[in-house]
């Protein structure tokens, strides 16, 4: 890389997240009128990484090879490019992950550019706008906290719902209306960023809590904890209300992928300890042969589908051949619970009140320095109350 390149990355970085739009390729076809690599420009390529070469292959339409050595990292400049199948202009950066054996896309970008396809794909764009306000404050502190936490990932969020989701054509395909009001919730909110103390607020949100917030360590663990609360802002009667059966046999399966281990059939199914919230933390399968086995609801959200089994507030019932699982609320129920914030903002709250509800530990504040701070965050110099 030329001294020139690495100024302009270095100093560029600084004021970017590094999104990760792609991963798992084994390779990648990037098409426009002008690619600049660092060997010269070209048109249409695909490139591949070759691990027992320990370099990238850059194959262009007629297959002339260009092959480089940079080490785990490829980067390109290109206006207007096609790269598999989305639009994008810009620089990017390809990373040879190892532990994975394929390639990761990663996309350089402006932190409100970022959420302009991330609020829409996040919450309705129809929605009240301080609403949505408090989820781009919601998005923003989510992105940096990321970025404030990772020190063993190449990039600070993923574009799934691993992290947020982030879809530009949400954003594109909205009529002229509801595009400027997803500009001003992000610009009527452009500085600001939630805080404990000098640490930038872990701001996990989700669909509907259910009736009652969860603390994040009952969910992940997580080394933020702060207790769940009573939300009596969604509680929209039936409409949370959601049910799910799976038959028993199907549920032995579902414990025997998650655990690896085959014990055969369940003969009961017993609800263990709840959280505050009300929420499920585990359940206990009595099996045929005797054996007794606790199972996490978290571990059997996942296992089951986290579009089958909503959320863990619920009960079971166990019926001859199937178990039910009856429930309310939607998503893990840590921090910001959208469908509670759309009626706050329905009542004429702000959105600072909405984010005051959910986060009671956290102060929201203007982040004036943004360079300056992002540089922080990335190199983890923040200082820490
Ligand atoms: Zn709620």
């Amino acid at each position: 890389m030329s001294l020139f390149l690495s100024l302009l990355v270095s100093i560029s970085m600084a004021q970017e997240i590094r999104l990760r739009l792609l991963h798992h390729q084994k390779s990648i076809p990037v098409l426009a009128e002008n690619i600049q690599l660092s060997e010269g420009t070209a048109q249409a390529l695909t490139i591949t990484y070759s691990e027992p070469q320990k370099k990238w292959l850059v194959l262009n339409q007629k297959n002339n090879g260009l092959s480089t050595e940079a080490a785990k990292t490829l980067e390109l400049k290109a206006e207007n490019a096609i790269i598999h199948g989305r639009k994008l202009s810009g620089k990017f950066k390809l990373v040879w992950n190892e532990k994975n054996k394929s390639i990761d896309l990663i996309y350089p970008m402006d932190i409100d550019k970022y959420l302009l396809g991330v609020l829409p794909a996040e919450m309705p764009a129809s929605w009240p706008l301080e609403a949505l306000k408090a989820q781009a404050v919601a998005s923003r502190s989510y992105v940096l906290a990321q970025m404030q936490g990772q020190t063993h990932r190449h990039f600070d969020v993923d574009s799934s719902v691993m992290d947020q989701v982030f879809n530009k054509k949400k954003f594109e395909v909205l009529p002229a209306n509801l595009k400027e009001k997803i500009r001003a919730a992000i610009l009527q909110t452009q500085k600001e960023v939630l805080f404990k103390g000098n640490r930038v607020y872990k701001t996990y949100f989700h669909a509907r809590c259910g009736g009652h917030t969860e603390n994040p360590k009952l969910v992940w663990n997580d080394s933020w904890s702060w207790n769940g609360k009573k939300d009596p802002y969604c509680d929209l009667g039936n409409a949370q209300n959601w049910a799910y059966s799976i038959s028993i046999d199907s549920l032995a399966q579902a414990y025997a992928d998650d655990t690896n281990e085959n014990i055969g059939t369940i003969t009961k199914i017993v609800a263990g300890k709840k959280t505050n919230s009300g929420r499920s933390d585990h359940i206990f399968l009595f099996f045929e042969d005797g054996r007794i086995r606790k199972w996490s609801s978290q571990n059997l959200r996942k296992s089951i589908g986290f579009s089958n089994i909503k959320s863990t507030l619920f009960n079971i019932v166990l019926n001859k051949e199937t178990v039910s699982f009856r429930g309310k609320g939607f998503g893990h129920g840590v921090g910001l619970c959208q469908f509670g914030s759309r009626q706050m903002a329905s009542l004429g709250k702000k959105h600072s009140e909405i984010l005051e509800f959910y986060y009671p530990d956290a102060q929201l504040r203007s982040v004036f320095q943004w360079p300056a701070f992002l540089a922080k965050l990335q190199e983890k110099t923040l200082q820490v109350k």
